[in-house]
């Protein structure tokens, strides 16, 4: 893996993700509970481990997430075990990622 800006390369990682499908809802599966509680969190997990980088660090040293391209794996959830900040349910039936390749 090529890695930019010490995390990953995000084009890259896009290219290969666009390959799926995705039917996005309207409504999140996911969502991070208090964003103020990100602050106190010195490793910020969910940055590092999310396989679709739906999580992105900001300057002001919150976190800012999207589901939209998520692929239901279930790490951020395990991750973020130290204030359990993750909301997490899966997508309502029908939404969500369509693998094409398994
Ligand atoms: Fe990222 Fe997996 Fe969490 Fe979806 S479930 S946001 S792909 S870590």
């Amino acid at each position: 893996m090529v890695v930019i800006d010490g995390i990953r390369d995000r084009d890259g990682l896009l290219e290969k993700l666009g390959i799926n499908a995705y039917n996005v809802d309207t409504k999140a599966h996911i969502w991070i509970i208090d964003h103020d509680i990100c602050l106190q969190c010195e490793k910020q997990q969910c940055i590092n481990c999310c396989p679709a980088a739906c999580y992105e660090p900001q300057p002001d040293g919150r976190v800012i997430f999207s589901y939209e391209g998520c692929v239901e794996c279930g790490t951020c959830r395990i991750v973020c075990d130290e204030f359990d900040n993750i909301g997490w349910t899966y997508p309502r039936g029908g939404f969500g990622i369509q693998y094409r390749y398994g």
